[in-house]
């Protein structure tokens, strides 16, 4: 079996979809179980008309009216969403009543988009030659904890899982909704924003799929973000630690906690171009063969701020670094990078009132300084942690381009090395580090 997974983007109109049925049709002996998300726009148009409805604004129709468009132009018939279109209205209608919006309603009321698109994508295929049947993904098992915005499957998904795909029709392409799910007590829950891909890698693992394939706009994972570095290019193989690392620093193409699912089954995940099918894109996997560079990519993250915490009780002393640290749990801070010296540490997090919030606690335990519009520069690669005078390469290049590094992260073993520049000196920092580690 493999699992074949579509962005908003590769099923935003009839166009877009055409092009998906081909892809899958062609895929089609390898048993592909196909994962949807919503059409282009439509979960944050939800999202948009749920908050609008707390507000006191009620408006169901834009969202429908879009919904109504696109499948009209697949040439659905207007009754196959109407139960759905009707429920959303209610709770839509709902949400104005109480002009209050539960992390459970959001949810209830976002997932609308991915149940809307599978239907009509599935009706689609099979009046045009390609039987398939939609599936809510909670028909098939996915049962959920009730962590509402970030729910995760509970123990068993696998068994209920399989169970359920067995009883499938061999003949029928199933078409199933990323991003959803629904707890033990019936309420829908979502993965989070963006999660289609996490449903995929989810559901990939709990099939033993061969593989699955992530589908969007952009040939695979590229060397550097192609908007700063033109020479960019695609990366055809790569390692799951070094795609985790690049998914944590800012990289657009894969959802951080995607690969977890996968890297555990040893599945790989290749991630292609629905209007490039021809692409060989990205496969990532445990093991690849030998990069011929230094480095696999380069990412970043910008508008961090950088906060050292300067104390001379920190010297000898047990529990300090703790103390920092319990200070931005209590504020749910997330620490990205940290550096220490006896007498100082410094650690880089978005800039957030909980970050405020955090620094005036540090205050209790040492001089604080915040500096702000920073970014964190991250190279990973294998190599970086087997070859000796990477690193140095690395530093030498940024240094020659008169780019100041204010920070730096190498952690023991590690296969990234990370870099606060501030955000102005990025594209340069990039654009140099992408020629030497590339282009040499
Ligand atoms: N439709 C959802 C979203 O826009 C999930 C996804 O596209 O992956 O966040
Ligand atoms: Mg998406």
């Amino acid at each position: 079996m493999l699992v074949m997974k579509f962005g908003g983007s590769s099923v935003a109109n009839r166009a877009q979809i055409e092009k998906v049925r081909e892809i899958v049709r062609r895929r089609s002996p390898r048993r592909p179980l196909v994962v949807s998300s919503a059409h282009k726009g439509i979960t944050d148009a939800l999202v948009a008309a749920a908050r609008a409805a707390a507000a006191g604004h009620h408006d169901p129709d834009s969202v429908i009216e879009r919904q109504r468009a696109i499948s009209r132009e697949l040439g659905c018939d207007d009754a196959l969403l109407e139960p759905l279109y009707a429920e959303l209205r209610d709770l839509l209608r709902g949400v104005h009543l109480v002009k209050e919006l539960s992390p459970r309603s959001l949810d209830y009321l976002s997932s609308f988009g991915e149940r809307m698109s599978v239907r009509c994508i599935a009706d689609f295929f099979t009046r045009t030659g390609l039987p398939a049947d939609p599936h809510d993904v909670f028909d098939l098992g996915f049962v959920t904890d009730s962590r509402f915005g970030g729910a995760r499957p509970l123990p068993g998904f696998s068994e209920r899982a399989k169970a359920a795909v067995a009883k499938l029709p061999t003949d029928r392409i199933p078409i199933v909704t990323g991003f959803i799910g629904k707890n033990e007590r019936g309420e829908i829950t979502t993965v989070g924003r963006n999660g289609s891909d996490l449903t995929a890698t989810l559901l990939g693992a709990a099939l033993d799929a061969e593989e699955v394939e992530i589908w969007s706009d952009t040939d695979g994972v590229m060397t550097a973000d192609p908007r700063l570095v033109p020479s960019a290019r695609n990366i055809p193989h790569m390692r799951f630690d070094e795609a985790a690392e690049l998914a944590y620093f800012g990289s657009r193409v894969l959802h951080p906690s995607t690969l977890l699912p996968a890297m555990a089954q040893r599945i790989p995940v290749r991630v292609l171009n629905t209007n490039r099918p021809e692409h060989p894109g990205t496969v990532i996997e445990e093991a690849t063969p030998p990069n011929p560079h230094p480095a696999t990519s380069i990412a970043y993250t910008e508008d961090q701020a950088v906060v050292t915490i300067a104390s001379t009780r920190m010297f000898g002393e047990v529990g300090f670094l703790g103390e920092v640290f319990a200070a931005c749990a209590r504020h749910e801070v997330v620490v990205d990078m940290v550096a220490t010296s006896e007498v100082s540490i410094s650690l880089t997090a978005k800039r957030t009132p909980a970050l405020e919030r955090t620094v005036d606690e540090l205050r209790a335990l040492g001089d604080v300084e915040v500096r702000d519009g920073r970014t964190v520069l991250v190279v990973v690669g294998q190599h970086l942690a087997t070859r000796p005078g990477v690193a140095a390469e690395i530093l030498r290049a940024v240094g020659d381009a008169g780019v100041n590094v204010e920070m730096i992260g190498y952690a023991a073993g590690s296969i990234n090395l990370s870099m606060v520049v501030a955000d102005a000196a990025v594209a340069k920092a990039v654009e140099t580090l992408h020629r030497t580690l590339f282009d040499g």
